[in-house]
């Protein structure tokens, strides 16, 4: 473990080591770059390696161990969507007067503090602020230096405020990373008072070459797709279970042909039949939907004359001949349906969960 593990980037990784030699660390920095970029994964390896007991370095600038106290809580926000869907069940478990003041914060580690999009806006939201406020002024207890991750630029007016009152008189003791796709999106008097470290996509032969000597269960297909399927991030790409994401596309491609054209109802039926009630089903119901979500954006992609960039490379023949049948309000219906799908799902709604009135409800009429 260690800052070897991140691909690409080297000259603004290095700049940002030298800046934790020194202790120049911003008190507010922005990472920027394209989804995929590694902009969380490295806020990550920053916290790490800032609060890192073992006080490890490499090449002469500070790294971290990967193995104490500090860096292992840190990582287990690695797993960001996972933490986020535990914090989304806890709340929905809530009575509801709980329900609205409950805000969606990760914290794995005493001092370290992952504030994500609040859902279904997915926007940061004031109230996730406020906590930040709260507890930015209080002394690290177990970090040398306490870490406030902001994973998203797309802030409420009044939550951009906030923050923008906490950069204007920033403890010395914190710092705050904002990850933004696109700068533009924050305050302009947020920007200016914030670093900034800017980080390029790993180029997709890169990343495949990076597949080609860690996976070699799969062919040069197979890892040319797992390197789209992960969006050029790297951790994805690894860990990427390429059999089962077939399996579930596999029944969602099911679910799109029957909705787009005249089908045989027997084949729907038989694969929904296999999504049985329980938590089985449950796991096996969202990885469908999530691949099914992947398929609904390679088609607007297409749609859109963006076809280079879609991600199911080895469907490109028939993603092509859907994309020409179907409108673009039909895609954001069936992206709002799965949407309901998955809260229902979150809220226990769905014991007797029926694909074949989902099915129904996306059909083309
Ligand atoms: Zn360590």
């Amino acid at each position: 473990m260690g800052f070897k593990d991140f691909l690409g980037n080297e000259t603004t990784v290095r700049h940002l080591r030298e800046s934790i030699a020194q202790s120049r660390l911003p008190h507010a920095l922005i990472l920027t770059g394209p989804r995929g970029s590694g902009k969380y994964t490295l806020a990550l390896m920053l916290a790490q390696a800032v609060n890192c007991l073992n006080s490890t370095e490499s090449d002469g600038l500070p790294d971290f161990c990967g193995t104490c106290r500090n860096c292992t809580r840190i990582a287990e926000d690695m797993q960001l969507d996972a933490r986020v869907e535990e914090a989304v069940a806890t709340r929905e478990e809530m009575r509801e007067v709980d329900k609205k003041d409950t805000r969606i914060l990760i914290q794995t580690h005493p001092d370290v503090l992952v504030i994500p999009p609040d859902p279904p806006q997915l926007l940061i939201k004031v109230g996730q602020v406020r906590t930040v406020i709260r507890e930015i002024y209080r002394v690290p207890a177990d970090a040398k230096r306490a870490i406030y991750i902001f994973t998203s630029a797309a802030f409420m007016k009044e939550a951009a405020n906030s923050l923008l009152k906490i950069l204007e008189e920033p403890p010395a003791h914190a710092s705050i990373f904002l990850l933004a796709e696109n700068t533009g999106e924050l305050l302009p008097t947020i920007r200016s008072r914030a670093g900034i470290a800017r980080l390029g996509a790993l180029p997709l032969e890169q990343l495949e070459q990076h597949i080609a000597g860690r996976r070699s269960d799969l062919s040069p297909a197979k890892r040319s797709l797992v390197a789209r399927l992960a969006q050029g991030a790297v951790g994805a790409a690894l860990g990427f279970d390429l059999e089962r994401y077939l399996a579930y596309r596999q029944d969602a491609l099911v679910l799109l042909r029957h909705a787009t054209r005249e089908s045989d109802h027997s084949v729907l039926f038989r694969m929904t039949e296999t999504y049985r009630a329980g938590a089985e089903g449950q796991e096996k119901t969202q990885g469908m939907l999530r691949a099914m979500i992947s398929l609904l954006e390679d088609l607007l992609l297409i749609q859109s004359g963006q076809a280079v960039l879609i991600r199911n490379v080895d469907l490109q023949a028939e993603l092509n001949t859907m994309a020409a049948s179907i409108s673009f309000d039909w895609i954001e219906n069936t992206a709002r349906s799965i949407q309901q799908v998955q809260s229902g799902m979150r809220r226990n709604l769905l014991r007797s969960l029926s694909l074949d009135a989902f099915a129904a409800e996306i059909a083309v009429r």
